[in-house]
This record gives C-alpha cells, structure tokens and sequence, in this order.
C-alpha cells in the first residue's frame, strides 16, 4: 500500500508539472484530490492492515495529498502568472512610434475679421452692443424712421415670422435699442456686430445670410467731421496707412446726410480688377443721425446728435484676403477654412 500511494504521487506531480493550462490542472486536482479518486480508493484496502500499520498510512496518506494538493496550488499561480504575461506581450505598446499630431481649429475667416474691428473700435472707446437676431418689427424698421408702408422696408427682402416679428435685417435695431436704454442722456459710443438676414439669392457676391457693424455716436456737437476723422482711422488700420477714404452723396432713411465710402485701392488708384478699374472699393455706408431717429429713441435732437455707419465684414474679409465668393464662409469647407490657421 505505501508502495501504490507513493507510485500515486510521483504519478500526480509528474502530470501536474505537464498541465499546459488552468483547465488541464483542475481535471487533475478532481481526479487525484476528490472523493472517488484513487487516493481515497487505495485508502479503502485500509481495513486489511494491522492496528500498528493503519495510522502510519493514514499520515502517509495525508502527505501525498498535501504534496499533491500543494503542487497543484504552485502550478495554478505559475499558470496565471504566465497568462498575465502573455496579455501584456500581446498589448504592448510601441512607445518608440512617433505620436499623432492634435488637430487644432482655427477662427473662421469672418470672426478674424470683425474681432479685428472690434478691437479697433474698443482703442478709440466704444463698448460692443448685441441685441436679439429674432427682432420686433419696431426695432427692425419703425425705430428707425422706416414706418410701415415706407417704400424701403420691401416684404420681399425680409424673413418674416409673424406680421411684426422677423429675423433681422441689419444690425440697426441694437442700435434703436441701446439709444432706448440711454433715456435721452448721451453720450453713446457703440458698434454692434452680428449676423443678419435678408430673402436674396445666393451667389458670390449676395448670401441670405451675412455679418454686418454698425457704429453709433450720439453726444453734443457731434460732426459730420468727427464721422470722416473715424472712418479714416479705420480704413488705415484696417487696409494700411498709405489707404485713403472718399465720401459720396446716398441715402438712408436713418440717416440724414447720408453718404458711401469707398476706400482707394490696393493698386494705388492705376485700376484693376477689384476696384473695377475705378481705383476705389465701396466698403461702407454711414451718416448723420436722421433727427426722427433720434427723437423716437427718446434724445433731444436740438441738443444731441450722432452719426452712424454700417459694414459688411464678409464684403472686408474678401476684399482683405481675396476670396472670391461669399459662399465660402458659409460651406465650411475644412481646405477652405484651414487656409486662415496662424500657425501649423
Ligand atoms: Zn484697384
């Protein structure tokens, strides 16, 4: 008997050590270790051994299961460990690959454009004013000496939601608004940018939608003067010192006078293409206060007045980096949109 138990043994360890795997090793451990196995089997020939032999091979017993069971136990562990270690072979990361660059974003070519005024506005002391793109028809027209009826508010060239509210057709309203707010105190000294909105046919040059600035000044003995030395400012900074700035005749029904700027060309007034042979760009709109105006925003109009001008930075975004269509701003276009990155 001590013979077969010790043949067991050797047996048992021989196949643990040979278990490929956790599966193989827990076939082994039931077959060698559990109730029917040939230990507790060899074990039942117990009751043919005399009274001195029966204890030695019960503690012999008890050492080839303990020899077994702690072999089993060493192996299971080396297996796991061995596991382990293959996953992290297998998910090693090269850390000798170069990395993937980020993918930075960059300001759209329009938003470059008006923070650029912005900020020139804000050296010269105005503060930005925003208002609502969803406007009441008062603000949008009545306000601003465009009553009901007036020839200059065409349905057609506005998106209307209900008879008197509509998407806004220029930035004009913050404008009325802001003037509102003051209660007939001066001064204001604003710009309002933002987008607006008018029925129209795309094409390169016309959009639906489109970004506009106004500027407004309203305080005591406010000139027309004081309007050009501005405008001047602007234009040199904007397009370069060398540029210079003419006003024509217009009109407006907000402003009275009311006149067109051009600012002189890039080509130095020999003509080309962009100023149309002319030598000179039209890039702005602007004027003296129309009294009504200022009179429906609450402001004595013997004591204060104003001047106003209004842009279009898609049109000076173009002109500023020759874009060709206005269409562009709007596709957002990645290999268009990429071309305005500072840097790499
Ligand atoms: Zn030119």
């Amino acid at each position: 008997m001590e013979q077969q138990l010790k043949e067991l043994q050797t047996e048992a360890l021989a196949k643990v050590e040979a278990a490929a795997d956790l599966k193989q090793l827990n076939d082994i451990r039931v077959a060698y270790l559990g109730k029917k196995g040939p230990i507790t089997e060899v074990l039942k020939g117990m009751g043919k051994l005399s009274a001195e032999e029966r204890p030695k091979m019960g503690a012999l017993a008890n050492e080839v299961r303990a020899a077994v069971s702690a072999a089993i136990e060493g192996k299971q562990s080396a297996l796991e460990q061995q596991a382990i270690q293959a996953q992290l072979e297998k998910e090693t990361v090269d850390v000798t690959l170069p990395g993937r660059p980020a993918r930075t974003g960059n300001a759209h070519p329009l938003t470059k454009v008006v923070e650029e005024i912005e900020d020139l506005f804000i050296g010269m002391g105005y503060s930005i004013a925003e208002g609502p793109e969803v406007e009441m028809d008062y603000y949008n027209f009545e306000a601003l000496n465009l009553p009901k009826g007036h020839p200059a508010r065409d349905m057609q060239d506005s998106f209307y939601i209900t008879e008197d509210i509509l998407l806004r057709t220029h930035t004009s309203p913050v404008q009325a608004r802001t003037m509102e707010k003051h209660k007939g105190q001066g001064p204001v000294k604003i710009i309002c940018p933002g987008k607006v909105y008018r029925r129209d046919n795309d094409d390169a040059t016309h959009s639906h939608q489109f970004t506009q600035i106004e500027g407004l000044v309203v305080d005591e003995n406010i000139s027309m003067g004081d309007l050009k030395g501005t405008l001047e400012v602007f234009a040199k900074k904007l397009f370069g010192e060398d540029r210079e700035i003419r006003l024509r005749p217009s009109f407006f029904p907000f402003t009275e006078p009311s006149v067109e700027v051009d600012v002189s060309c890039m080509c130095g007034g020999k003509g080309c293409r962009i100023c149309k042979e002319t030598g000179w760009i039209e890039i702005l709109g602007a004027g003296m206060v129309h009294p009504n105006v200022l009179e429906m925003a609450g402001f004595d109009s013997k004591k204060y007045t104003g001047f106003a001008f209004g842009m279009g930075p898609d049109r000076i975004a173009m002109l500023k980096y020759g874009i060709d269509d206005i269409r562009h701003f709007y596709t957002d276009d990645i290999r268009f949109l990429k071309q305005f990155a500072e840097h790499e």
